[in-house]
């Protein structure tokens, strides 16, 4: 390897290892730190952020990559080398795009609107959070304009969220699965086949709830020599390598699902993170994974296997013995068509399969109009009414339900939403590749058995880390550009049998 090759890879090292730090900050912070910490912590994560972000867009990175770029001229395209100095170079020429002053104003205005989110949340009062999304949005304009020129405004932000990806693709995708979904909710509701899950409504001890969780996170294949699990307010998954990859989780000890999916959820993200090859460590192969591939492993975990019958024809006697008095009198079929109850929701983080999608949608055309200039911040609440009576049929009482229920766009993320949906899209596409594959795969799981999922998922995308675009990864995967239609043949064929459509 050429002397300047490694060079540039020592500097890249380098600003991995701080950004791996800033993370450990950032785990510690809502897992252990006491509230005290919370002043302190906010300055050192400021200054390892600052020093990351100062190594990886020196004017040497920059002279490191052109040389690399010359050297690799010749070299297969697809080899760790070339995509490593082309990936590297992607991110470099965006992150030095940005002034420095731009970084500190975001990062200023963010955390007031934070604050003031959390208020007006509180409050149920918009007009309290109003002025600081209208700077949020402003600041995240001129941000697009560092990008110019683009096709949408919204493309240079969807794009930090999800490498190479437009806002018109968005747009196609959405616009045709928004109509098949909505029809497939009101069939539902058209059926007035109530079902009955209060049974996940009793007390379930927490300790037990978290013996299950990790059994059987375990079970899929997590493995505790490189990682661990903690408590937090948010559930989440944070790596630091793939040698120390961590969950998190949020128990509710009146109601099952949230604790148990959410595991599930958070091991499939976890999954992903121990399956990038080691020596991606440290570089940025580890990193720039697309948010919507990330989401589609902790979907295929918790909904694709999580939620099916063979998982529980599987591990449902296993709940049972763990819940004795809260479940023993209750029959499979039973619990398996209350974990898949479908019902329209204020809340999108309590949205069921079916309806969860029209969540998403809803906030990614807000906030398109709202870049763009066609809706205003006054506007907002009764627009986000509109559209949840449109689409689902309920309307918030108040803006805590609706307009404010979420963190997101007072952080500055206005581009992420779309990629909870593509999540759920490129899941049930892998899926049936998977199937193709494995055409047995239903019954590996109601034998309790996972090793072939996790090593064509290993095979087929963890193995890549962030090595291709989401778009192209999708192609090399499954041999077809992304699809909603194996999402919603998933959804009618699933959710048809169990309402009896
Ligand atoms: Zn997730």
């Amino acid at each position: 390897m050429a002397a300047n090759t490694e060079e540039l890879k020592r500097i890249l090292g380098e600003a991995a290892d701080l950004r791996a730090a800033g993370a450990v900050l950032r785990w510690d912070q809502e897992t252990y730190m006491p509230p005290g910490g919370a002043g302190g912590r906010a300055m050192a994560l400021s200054t390892v952020s600052r020093l990351a972000h100062e190594t990886f867009v020196s004017d040497r990175v920059g002279e490191l990559l052109e040389t690399a770029q010359a050297e690799l001229g010749g070299e297969d395209p697809d080899s760790d080398e070339v995509r490593l100095v082309k990936i590297s170079k992607r991110l470099f020429d965006k992150e030095r795009k940005v002034p420095g002053d731009y970084v500190a104003e975001f990062s200023r205005v963010t955390s007031l609107a934070q604050q003031a989110w959390q208020k007006a949340k509180g409050e149920s009062n918009f007009p309290h959070f109003r002025p600081h999304l209208e700077r949020v949005i402003e600041l995240r304009r001129q941000y697009a304009e560092f990008f110019a020129p683009y096709d949408s405004v919204y493309d240079p932000l969807l794009d930090d969220f999800e490498p190479g990806m437009k806002a018109a693709q968005v747009k196609t995708i959405f616009t045709d699965l928004r109509k098949q979904q909505v029809a497939l909710v009101q069939a539902i509701a058209d059926k007035g086949n109530v079902i009955d899950d209060r049974l996940l409504y009793q007390r379930f001890p927490e300790d037990k709830q978290l013996a299950f969780g990790m059994e059987i996170a375990q079970r899929f294949g997590f493995d505790l020599n490189r990682g661990r699990q903690d408590l937090s307010a948010h559930p989440f998954t944070t790596e630091f390598g793939s040698g120390d990859v961590r969950i998190t989780t949020c128990l509710n000890p009146e109601f099952l699902p949230n604790g148990m999916f959410g595991t599930f959820h958070e091991t499939g993200h976890a999954l992903y993170g121990q399956g990038i090859p080691e020596r991606y460590d440290r570089t940025p192969l580890a990193g720039n994974l697309s948010l919507a591939f990330h989401e589609s492993q902790s979907r295929t975990w918790e909904n694709l296997v999580g939620l099916s019958r063979p998982f529980w024809k599987a591990f449902y006697s296993r709940l049972q013995s763990t819940f004795p008095e809260q479940l023993g009198r209750v029959d499979l079929e039973t619990f398996y068509r209350a974990v898949n109850k479908v019902t329209p929701s204020l809340i999108r983080t309590e949205a069921d399969e079916a309806t969860y999608n029209l969540h998403v949608m809803l906030r990614f055309e807000l906030e398109l109009a709202f870049l763009e200039g066609s809706l205003v911040a006054a506007d907002l609440p009764e627009a986000w009414n509109r559209r949840m009576e449109e689409y689902l049929g309920i309307a918030p009482p108040n803006d805590e339900k609706g307009v404010l229920q979420d963190i997101h766009w007072s952080l500055g993320y206005i581009g992420y939403f779309p990629t909870y949906c593509l999540g759920n899209l490129v899941s049930a596409q892998l899926w049936e590749a998977a199937l193709e594959a494995m055409p047995d795969l239903a019954q590996q799981i109601e034998r309790g058995e996972f090793g072939g999922l996790l090593a064509w998922q290993r095979e087929n995308i963890h193995r890549h880390g962030g090595k291709f675009e989401p778009m192209e990864l999708i192609v090399r995967a499954t041999g077809k550009p992304l699809s909603a239609e194996p999402y919603l043949r998933y959804l009618r064929g699933k959710y048809g049998e169990i309402y009896g459509l």
